[in-house]
């Protein structure tokens, strides 16, 4: 790539770059080691005073807390190259086996979700007639709105009761959201487009599986999730400059002026990695029309970390984590069993559970004090996981805007974003509110924008 070279103007004090990254999310790092590698000198501008963005642990007491997400899936290839060229794929520690036991709540008990074709037909997790109706999955036609909401889709091809069953506590597991309002399409991708490219669910499941393995791991690192945006970031060396917010981005003929807390700097080309509010902030002076993207809807999200004596909880821990269902009364949406995950997440002889309260179908969570968030959180869990101690150890971490919803609308807010990025060549935009909200997405979206 030709460009400025961290040219230094003597005159102006404005340091010049091929391209600025503003954010230092998984997003952005991707983006940044896949540019740097290509031969761009970047510079990477990051608010806080660590890089990662919502992958940070913390450690407090000799628990290992994440503070956003737990696991990174690894299912494309693309993802598997960008962590081997950063060195982070040999370094990764595989989920244990147990994670591949995902609990939901039924009758008052945690029941494991059946793990192949033939034990979800003998299990109870959904009774006979809605498996019978499950069987009429493959004649469904295929459906024309593009606005369909995952439960319209659900219902449609699935059914009333894998959608509050199943369906459901996912959608709390990993949107946070409400299924009544996320855009199938844009929320679940894939399995719209197995509707569309196979007619069936159960058909493109079949056809996919037949197709042969494909990537597939679910990691994290010894220090936790800030084990990959270290990782990402360790080639970048002193490209990235922490504790410097951007304040203002500006375009001035061919090149984009940014100002942040630690001087100004020129690039030809931006990518503007923030969250969506963020990133609305600071695009919308030079192109109003992406001020919409501020009011993208937010699921609100508390993580409560919590440790027991390993005998204060009668439970075998023996899987990821549970998922429960709004249907079932119970405030908490789900619990990791994290020092289960991986090793090195608790003192000897404790476990770490992370359970989440709030998300869309219950902001008001979040007004919840810290003694009251940890008392439901252990009434809810006690039933369920034989908790006969009190927690000793607790950690709570607040998240007013956890994760962007897609909803309807979403179509125009990416088309925004499209019509920035071709009104101002060299503008990026990425981000989580944009082509997936999971680490994996966020690292292949920055990994493809940094490469085109
Ligand atoms: C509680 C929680 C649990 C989750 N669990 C999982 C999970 O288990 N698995 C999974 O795959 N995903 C999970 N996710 C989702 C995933 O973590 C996020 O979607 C992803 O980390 C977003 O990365 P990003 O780089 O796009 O944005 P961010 O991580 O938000 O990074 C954006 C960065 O931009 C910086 N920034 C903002 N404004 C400015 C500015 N003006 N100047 C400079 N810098 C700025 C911010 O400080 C931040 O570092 C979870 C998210 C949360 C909140």
């Amino acid at each position: 790539m030709e460009g400025w070279r961290d040219v230094i103007n003597t005159d102006e004090k404005i340091m010049k770059h091929d391209v600025i990254i503003i954010g230092a999310g998984v997003s952005g790092l991707a983006a940044a080691l896949t540019l740097k590698k290509r031969g761009a000198s970047v510079l990477v501008l990051e608010a806080n005073d660590h890089v990662g963005g919502a992958a940070h642990g913390v450690r407090v007491d000799g628990y290992l807390c994440e503070r956003g997400p737990n696991t990174l899936m690894v299912s494309s290839p693309e993802v598997e190259t960008l962590l081997r060229k950063a060195g982070l794929w040999d370094s990764a520690l595989d989920a244990s086996p147990h994670a591949r036991k995902r609990f939901v709540v039924q009758d008052g008990c945690l029941v494991a979700l059946p793990d192949s074709p033939l034990s979800f037909l003998t299990s109870g997790v959904i009774s006979w007639g809605a498996k019978l109706r499950l069987m009429r999955e493959p004649f469904i036609s295929g459906g024309c709105d593009d606005d369909e909401t995952l439960a319209q889709f659900v219902r449609r091809r699935l059914g009333d009761e894998p959608l509050r069953e199943l369906v459901g506590p996912f959608v709390s597991g990993v949107y946070a959201g409400d299924p009544e309002r996320l855009i199938v399409r844009h929320a679940l991708p894939r399995l719209h487009r197995l509707e569309r490219t196979h007619g069936s669910l159960i058909r493109g499941a079949i056809k996919l599986g037949r197709s042969g393995p494909s990537v597939r791991r679910l990691i994290s690192w010894p220090p936790g999730l800030s084990g990959l945006a270290a990782g990402l970031a360790a080639p970048l060396e002193d490209e990235v400059k922490l504790s410097a917010p951007v304040e203002s981005l500006k375009k001035s003929g061919n090149v984009f002026r940014v100002v942040s807390r630690q001087g100004e700097f020129e690039a030809s080309s931006v990518f503007v990695a923030t969250d969506a509010v963020a990133a609305a902030r600071l695009v919308a002076p030079f192109f109003p029309e992406i001020a919409p993207l501020e009011q993208i809807p937010q699921a609100p999200m508390a993580v409560i970390h919590l440790g027991f004596p390993r005998a204060g909880v009668s439970h075998p821990l023996d899987g990821f984590g549970a998922l429960i269902s709004r249907a079932r009364g119970i405030r908490t949406l789900g619990v990791l069993f994290s020092s289960t995950l991986f090793p090195g997440r608790a003192p000897e002889n404790h476990v770490l559970l992370t359970a989440f309260l709030g998300g869309m179908l219950d902001r008001e969570a979040l007004t919840l004090d810290d003694a009251a968030m940890v008392r439901t959180v252990v009434n809810d869990l006690t039933p369920l996981l034989g908790i006969t101690a009190a927690p000793s150890f607790q950690n709570i971490v607040r998240w007013p805007r956890a994760i962007p919803q897609y909803e309807r609308g979403h179509q125009l807010l990416l088309d925004a974003c499209v019509r920035a990025e071709g009104e101002f060549p060299g503008l990026h935009l990425l981000g989580n509110y944009r082509g997936g909200i999971s680490l994996g997405d966020c690292l292949e979206n920055g990994r493809m924008l940094g490469s085109p």
